[in-house]
């Protein structure tokens, strides 16, 4: 067994860590005070094709290897959450139409999304449906050549930037759960934007209101003969994997930061480093990044291996890492003591940052429901 980068890999890393630290970095404070990301940056990530950098190369993506694109969310995700979220959303997208778009709509969309021409956001979640997708109320009923959607989402990461929306809405026809290409300047769609939240502050996110949005038949994403829910569980099996490595981007700019910090940091004539107890709080943060790391590259191995165990193996990674990231952010927090909870130090912003993680591509109950299943199924293999 080997656990190492190929040269590519690490080149990738050195490539996104360089770009988090010059364009993304110096901006995260200004983000998350303002509740945006630049409209400048954006256009250097579609620049630099970090923008859909799953995508074939054919349709102008960069092809990436699934242990590269964690990496990218590791490097970007320690610059900055929000920015990180941008890519997360979009590619979602992205893989949904790659995965189980027909041609047409891959070659009508991919290369719009990969080139940053169009950004695109996921609307799931409503007002009275969160956890429990399966309960939404959005509709789209087939009139002709045409779907008509009525319903609302709320939640929406980017919906303030989106033009256009990954939209899970009902079959009128089947009652299943499918999705929609729907342009942000359709008829009857209204984004209104929601601010001031906790965590994640700069990803512009928004309720989207559908009243009688026409789209064409053209527009939904896969067959209607496709298994009901598939389109989900396609596009959040992406999600969580970025989650999961979001998640130990904070870890690990929270480790970096107390690191620093405690040997800094002087109190009783020593530097703070040197007290047992705060040496007891970075033993656990640096250990736990450390398993959340290799649980994600586990993950991304068998993801790139196309290995079932992926979706599996992806929950835990989500699961363990966004838990520890809301743990070791708390901690670094402590450990920086009243700086910790001023605007000097981005520990402040990664620790409102964490909470969020636990809440988004499923919630840590929904793991703990969720991922006891498939170990049943394996143990009982295994007897
Ligand atoms: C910053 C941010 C960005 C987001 N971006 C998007 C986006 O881009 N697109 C999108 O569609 N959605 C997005 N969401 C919504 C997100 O996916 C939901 O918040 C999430 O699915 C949880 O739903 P809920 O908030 O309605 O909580 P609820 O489902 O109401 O849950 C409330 C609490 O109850 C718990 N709970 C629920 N069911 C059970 C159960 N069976 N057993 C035990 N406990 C349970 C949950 O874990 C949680 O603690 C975003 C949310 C946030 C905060």
């Amino acid at each position: 067994m080997r656990i190492q980068l190929t040269s590519e890999q690490l080149e990738n890393r050195s490539r996104f860590g360089a770009f988090a630290e010059e364009h993304i970095a110096p901006l995260a404070a200004a983000s998350d005070r303002n509740g945006r990301i630049e409209m400048s940056v954006v256009k250097r990530l579609a620049r630099e094709r970090f923008l859909g950098s799953r995508v074939a190369v054919s349709f102008g993506g960069d092809g990436l290897d699934m242990i590269s694109y964690g990496l990218l969310h590791e490097e970007f995700g320690k610059a900055c959450s929000s920015t990180r979220s941008l890519l997360t959303v979009h590619d979602m997208v992205c893989e949904a139409v790659e995965r189980l778009g027909n041609e047409n709509m891959r070659e009508q969309w991919l290369p719009l999304l990969t080139s940053g021409e169009r950004i695109a956001a996921f609307a799931l979640t409503e007002p009275a449906s969160g956890s429990d997708a399966s309960s939404i109320a959005t509709t789209a009923v087939l009139e002709g050549d045409e779907y008509l959607i009525t319903g609302k989402k709320t939640w929406i990461s980017f919906a303030q930037l989106a033009d256009v929306f990954l939209l899970i809405a009902r079959d009128g026809e089947h009652g299943t759960m499918a999705g929609f290409l729907v342009p942000a300047d359709t008829d009857g769609l209204v984004v209104r934007p929601i601010s001031d939240i906790l965590g994640l502050r700069g990803s512009m996110l928004g309720e989207v209101e559908l009243t009688e949005c026409r789209v064409p038949a053209s527009s939904r994403v896969g067959s209607p003969k496709m298994p009901a829910g598939l389109i989900v569980a396609t596009a959040l099996q992406l999600g969580r994997y970025s989650v999961a490595w979001g998640s130990v981007a904070i870890a690990e700019a929270c480790v970096a930061s107390s690191f620093r910090y405690s040997s800094r940091r002087y109190q009783f004539n020593v530097p703070i480093f040197e007290h047992q107890l705060i040496r007891a709080m970075l033993t656990e943060m640096l250990a736990e990044t450390k398993a959340a790391r290799l649980l994600c590259y586990e993950a991304g191995y068998l993801a790139q291996e196309r290995k079932p165990d992926a979706v599996e193996a992806t929950l835990i990674a989500k699961f363990f890492a966004s838990k520890a990231a809301a743990r070791i952010s708390a901690d670094a927090v402590q450990i920086h003591g009243a700086n910790g909870v001023s605007k000097n130090y981005a520990v402040e912003r990664h620790f409102r940052d964490a909470r969020v993680m636990e809440i988004i591509e499923g919630s840590t109950q929904i793991q703990q429901i969720t991922i006891p299943k498939y170990g049943l199924r394996s143990y009982s293999e295994n007897r």
